[in-house]
């Protein structure tokens, strides 16, 4: 799934169609019903923007334009009228670019979804304390795995990121919000903070933990363990040595 370092990578590479106005289609049947070729059709865009896992584009006339990709989807900007195969949810057209969102389930005219997220890792710099206030704000009872994964209280972090940042400060997923001290909250979204931002600029992901699960810890040696966490039932890995804490009791 696309995290916030490839959403932030995405607000980059559409940079070029910022003040023009363009031309707006939505081959794909199920983004026509969306209405959003119509209302945008001809209008200039202001701004594109990563708001965690969301892509924010502004519109004059006050229009936002929200897309999410969930599982599978992606932006690509081509050259105008490129060659291209398939039926994208939505084509933004310029003078010389376009931007091309595929598989794209979420597209909307209406931001007040992002409103209710929590504050974006990366953002430059992140504001680890009010991130940590959400998180003191929150049932002390949930896991620290279970939080990471909570756009509401930090936008931006998803499967791979979390079990990253938890393995780089030493903290098992499944210790409880309300058993950790707030230097090792620190820690853990400093490292997410940190891995993200590498990753936005150097596109590259480095990965000791996410999908090697039976694999040795890089740092000791220990197998990788592996299970599903929370409610959404979202795969943790974590090191059982250098991460102290154990799956049960955690909600
Ligand atoms: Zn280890």
């Amino acid at each position: 799934m696309p995290e916030g370092d490839a959403l932030h990578r995405a607000a980059r590479s559409l940079q070029p169609l910022v003040g023009e106005r363009l031309e707006v289609e939505t081959p794909h049947p199920r983004a026509r019903v969306t209405g959003v070729a119509e209302r945008l059709d001809g209008k200039r865009l202001l701004r594109v923007e990563a708001v965690g896992k969301n892509l924010l584009l502004r519109f004059e006339g006050g229009l936002v334009l929200r897309s999410h990709l969930r599982m599978r989807g992606r932006w690509q900007v081509l050259q105008r009228n490129g060659a291209r195969r398939g039926t994208p949810w939505l084509v933004l057209r310029g003078a010389k670019n376009e931007a091309v969102l595929w598989n794209g389930p979420v597209l909307e005219l209406d931001e007040s979804h992002v409103r209710s997220l929590g504050p974006d890792i990366l953002a430059d710099p992140p504001d680890l304390d009010a991130i940590l206030a959400k998180l003191r704000g929150a049932d002390q009872r949930s896991a620290i795995g279970v939080a990471l994964l909570d756009q509401r209280l930090v936008a931006g972090i998803g499967n791979l990121w979390r079990a990253e940042a938890l393995w780089r400060a030493r903290i098992s997923p499944w210790r409880l919000l309300g058993d950790l001290q707030d230097d090792e909250l620190r820690t853990t979204l400093g490292e997410a903070a940190r891995l993200m931002r590498g990753s936005l600029d150097s596109g590259l992901k480095v990965r000791a933990v996410y999908r090697k699960a039976g694999r040795p810890c890089p740092r000791c040696g220990t197998p990788i363990e592996s299970r599903g966490q929370g409610e959404a039932n979202r795969i943790a890995y974590w090191c059982p040595d250098c991460q102290e804490g154990e799956p049960a009791g955690a909600l």
